[in-house]
């Protein structure tokens, strides 16, 4: 069996697993895609210390570093079941879409998360090119520009006036009749000039010149007409969902499907940690997850070290 093994291959699980491995114990990282969300960013301009980098390349530093450190890569490898050890100190089981089963003495999920998309023609061509999903990293790329945020519910609203900020002007697109965001920030962006806010909205299409965003079509619930937005970006906050289906049964989760975990990473289960956008850490960023997925590692250490011996 493993000392430690890490599901999931994104920041959070390669940074489980190099902290881990440096402790000279046995670890595994099995994922079903490794780089995670990674792949999908082009430009990354928040990875400290690293002025510049971009997705794929940075997904491949993570995975020769993790393998630099005899870590045992099952890659495309889908975890479908946890099972958790049924004495204290005992061995828990994943089991894999392939059939196999991994036993470890302790376990890592980092199995990521995924943002909600509006499913629009447009969406996709136009990804990375003004369609974008994190205020956090992409909102400097819009300075002087315009932007829709889809979504009116806290992290649509947050958006809107993080966006306020740095942008020329704002337009937030809300599917109900009100927002959903709590008072005190609709009262906010209520307060700001360069915002306005559509209700009753239903996104419809991404336009580009072929190169890169230039507008979106909304139909407008209570007429049926629909009207064409100009504007150079727009940031879809519909929701982020963590991938954690597989793991309903097994430890505790939120409502909304994320790892409940303590300031040292652990789940419910005792000898179970988790990090990175899967859990409740409040922030969804590269090097968040990053720290999370080392405070995970000496965390399961730490766990090991306290083992009866065999
Ligand atoms: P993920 O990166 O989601 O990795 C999850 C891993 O788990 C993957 O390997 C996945 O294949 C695997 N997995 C999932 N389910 C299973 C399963 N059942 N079995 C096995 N493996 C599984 N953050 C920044 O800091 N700066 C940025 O500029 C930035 N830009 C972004 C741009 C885009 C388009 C997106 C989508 C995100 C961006 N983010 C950015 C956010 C950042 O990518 C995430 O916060 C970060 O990747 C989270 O790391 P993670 O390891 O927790 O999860």
């Amino acid at each position: 069996p493993f000392d430690v093994l890490v599901v999931g291959g994104g920041p959070a699980g390669a940074a489980s697993a190099i902290y881990a491995a440096r402790k000279g114990i046995r670890v595994g990282v099995a994922a079903e895609r490794f780089g995670g969300q990674v792949l999908d960013t082009m430009g990354i301009e928040n990875f400290i210390s690293v002025p510049y980098t971009e997705g794929p390349k940075l997904a491949a530093q993570l995975e020769s570093h993790v393998n630099d450190n005899g870590v045992d890569i099952m890659n495309l490898q889908r975890a479908e079941k946890l099972i958790p050890a049924r004495v204290p100190g005992g061995l828990h089981e994943v089991k894999l879409a392939n059939g196999a089963s991994l036993k470890a003495k302790t376990i890592i999920l980092s199995t990521g998360a995924r943002w909600r998309q509006m499913g629009v023609p447009g969406e996709d061509q136009y990804r990375n090119k003004g369609v974008a999903y994190c205020p956090h990293c992409d909102g400097p790329l819009f300075k002087g520009k315009r932007v829709a945020v889809i979504g009116g519910g806290n992290s649509g609203v947050e958006a809107a006036i993080d966006l306020a900020g740095l942008v020329a002007h704002v337009t937030l697109i809300e599917y109900d009749s009100d927002l959903r965001a709590d008072a005190v920030l609709q009262r906010k962006l209520a307060s700001l000039p360069n915002v306005k806010i559509i209700t009753s909205a239903l996104t419809t299409e991404v336009r580009g010149d072929g190169e890169k965003v230039s507008g979106l079509v909304y139909k407008d619930r209570n007429s049926g007409e629909h009207h064409d937005v100009a504007l150079e970006g727009i940031f879809v906050q519909i929701g982020l969902v963590p991938n954690t289906e597989w793991l309903k049964d097994a430890i505790a989760l939120t409502p909304r499907g994320e790892i409940e975990i303590d300031a040292r990473g652990e789940t419910s289960q005792p000898g179970i940690f988790a990090a990175g956008d899967a859990t409740t850490v409040p922030y969804k960023q590269i090097v968040v997850a990053m720290g999370a997925g080392s405070t995970a590692a000496l965390s399961a250490f730490d766990y090991l070290i306290r083992l009866p011996a065999e």
